[in-house]
């Protein structure tokens, strides 16, 4: 099919722009009915995933338990078919205009990265970013992939509309560590390059160090280095999250934790044996540490040009 060739072909002139490494998949287009999802138990209510699927293919993944959920492949099976969803900045605006729709903000890319090979060619992210724009909607957009910068235009339009921020996730610059845990990723500098070039734009960017793998990522020298290097690259905040493990994810970090970090693998099944997430006692030093190196760095909101709608009309007190 020639159109297909065409769109592969384009997907990896952005693979040779932003990766080292060649991401091969096979992309689907299938149409949705649905764009926005209601999302229960997390820091936002409302969630859009333009793809289904990431290419990224990062062992720690946690889409990777919802697909052991739906019944779809979360091993190294995952990643390597990509569900587009051609129509859905289309159905997304339908969804926007209707009158029940209370304009509440929007999670871009919770469970896939919205800004993977795909996007250079099918531009469905820019999209559904030009149909908040036309509502003013409030959206966040959570990625791993530089190619972000392409759409500094319409990021800085929605940010004059909106509420309107990015967040990096670079939970590492140590190299053995990217390399290993996030096989299709592009590297955490050129994501850090990326952000400087938003903030400077104008657009609230900051770094999500997740996830912050114990025994790994965790060494303060390690932290340290992410820290400083997101309060030069502007960052406006950062915040940071260990590892959580679900059924699905687990079964396949282990795997991989088995064959990178043998040394680690049975301190791991001890962190892990309780359930998804780790105590307190063990995630509490390492935020310390992250809580302790954002005030040394002075990590706040220092854009020169702070894009931001304008403020809501005060309510005129009336004099009765
Ligand atoms: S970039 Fe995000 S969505 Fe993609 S594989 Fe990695 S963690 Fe999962």
């Amino acid at each position: 099919m020639p159109g297909a060739s065409a769109s592969i072909a384009a997907i990896l002139v952005y693979e040779r722009m932003f990766y080292t490494d060649r991401v091969r998949a096979e992309y689907r287009e299938e149409p949705c009915k649905v764009a926005l999802n209601r999302v229960r138990g997390m820091a936002f209510g409302w969630s859009l995933n333009p793809y289904m699927g990431c290419v990224h293919r990062c062992t720690f993944c946690y889409v990777r338990a919802f697909e052991l959920r739906a019944d779809r492949p979360s091993d190294d099976r995952y990643g390597t078919s990509i569900r587009i969803k051609v129509n859905v900045a289309e159905v997304l605006r339908r969804e926007l205009a209707r009158p029940s729709w209370k304009h509440e903000a929007v999670a871009v890319g919770a469970a896939t990265d919205p800004y993977q090979p795909a996007e250079g060619r099918y531009r469905l992210t820019r999209s559904c970013i030009e149909a908040f724009v036309d509502a003013h909607n409030p959206f966040n957009v959570i990625t791993r992939g530089p190619l972000i910068v392409r759409d500094i235009d319409v990021l800085q339009e929605a940010s004059r509309r909106a509420d309107v921020s990015v967040n990096f996730s670079v939970p590492t610059l140590d190299e053995r560590v990217w390399c290993t845990t996030e096989p299709g990723t592009a590297p955490p500098r050129q994501r850090l390059r990326a952000l400087k070039r938003l903030v400077d734009a104008g657009i609230k960017a900051g770094v999500g160090m997740a996830p912050i793998l114990p025994g790994i990522s965790d060494k303060p020298e390690l932290l340290r280095e992410v820290v400083q290097a997101a309060r030069e690259a502007g960052a406006t905040h950062v915040w940071a999250n260990l590892l959580h493990l679900r059924p699905g994810t687990r079964e396949h970090f282990m795997h991989h934790l088995a064959e990178d970090w043998p040394e680690e693998a049975e301190r791991y099944e001890r962190l892990y044996a309780r359930g998804a997430h780790l105590r307190k006692d063990v995630t509490g030093p390492v935020q310390a540490v992250v809580a302790e190196l954002r005030r040394e760095h002075g990590i706040a909101d220092r854009r020169r040009t702070r894009l931001a709608p304008p403020p809501e009309p005060e309510q005129l007190e009336l004099a009765l």
